[in-house]
């Protein structure tokens, strides 16, 4: 199967119009590129649940706030495309910046509840930026189901709430974390990872993995819990924790002191320029 490139919106209509003809149900995976197994477990998850696999890469303007890395973000777009075509994509668009952000561009999704937490907190706008493009994404492309990461639980959260509040008529599906045999959680930006950095990252998954342990061992207090991911990440100096905490699965409110229900642990952190998450769900044994 060839790789189809799509850049104007009308090829991309086009595109849609051969599947919609046929009736065939057509998946949809946005990535900023650089892509890496994770990405493509998205893309493998979403060919076996659909006729058609469409992946847009595009590194959105709009959500890295002012000193963010948008120009150092790494960009592989000729190796993208050879692991999309290997993994079965049928197209990928590649929008310009005028498609998504004409001149007079005005209107902003917010999500006036959640924006400004957890990652909200340390990249104001970011969740602006990240929901505008995927609505506009998905109205460009309209998919019939669209495949999102778990890595960044609070994206794909936000953007089911954005789907449900404004009945989008698509289904979002979140994928599991793709990691690498040492824990840490597969990200574009590892690519700037230095050597000598990488036992402190890994102690970020490690710290977390041992709180699920404990959970899963019958654990529900969530300072346990916590004191458990800090304690790990502690023995690391070179790591600054931005935020750790607790949190209810879908709402994302704070859970009580003992945990009750579907919970996931979320962090950020600091390791010199790099900003790195994690998260891992704690789900009650049924
Ligand atoms: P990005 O290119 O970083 O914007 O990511 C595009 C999509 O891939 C998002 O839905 C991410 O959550 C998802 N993703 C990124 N890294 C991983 C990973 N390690 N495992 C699973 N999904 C991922």
């Amino acid at each position: 199967m060839t790789l189809q490139t799509i850049v104007e919106t009308a090829a991309l209509d086009a595109f849609r119009l051969s599947l919609f003809s046929g009736g065939k149900k057509l998946a949809f995976v946005p990535t900023m590129g650089a892509l890496h197994e994770g990405h493509l477990a998205l893309v493998k998850q979403a060919r076996q649940n659909a006729d058609s696999v469409i992946v847009s890469i595009f590194v959105n303007p709009t959500q890295f706030g002012p000193g963010e890395d948008f120009n150092r973000y790494p960009r592989t777009l000729t190796e993208d495309a050879r692991m999309l075509a290997e993994a079965g994509c049928d197209a990928v668009f590649l929008p310009n910046i005028a498609t998504i952000y004409p001149e007079d561009f005005q209107t902003w999704i917010h999500n006036e509840s959640l924006e400004n937490q957890l990652c909200g907190a340390s990249r104001p706008g970011h969740f602006r930026g990240v929901l505008t493009v995927v609505l506009k994404l998905f109205n460009l492309v309209r998919p019939d189901v669209a495949y999102f990461g778990k890595k960044d639980y609070q994206q794909w959260r936000l953007i089911e709430k954005m789907v449900a509040d404004l009945n989008v008529p698509l289904k979002v599906i979140g994928s599991e974390t793709v990691r690498e045999p040492d824990g840490l959680a597969m990200s574009s930006r590892n690519r700037y990872l230095k050597p000598e950095q990488r036992p402190a990252a890994v102690a970020i998954s490690r710290g977390v993995k041992a709180a699920v342990e404990k959970y899963k061992a019958g654990e529900l207090g969530s300072q346990v819990l916590i004191s458990t991911v800090a304690k790990e990440i502690a023995l690391q100096p070179a790591i600054a924790v931005e935020y750790l905490t607790i949190r209810e699965q879908i709402s994302l409110a704070p859970v009580g002191d003992s945990i009750k229900g579907p919970a996931v642990i979320l962090l950020a952190a600091r390791l010199g320029d790099l900003r790195l998450i994690d998260n891992m769900e704690l789900n009650p044994s049924a």
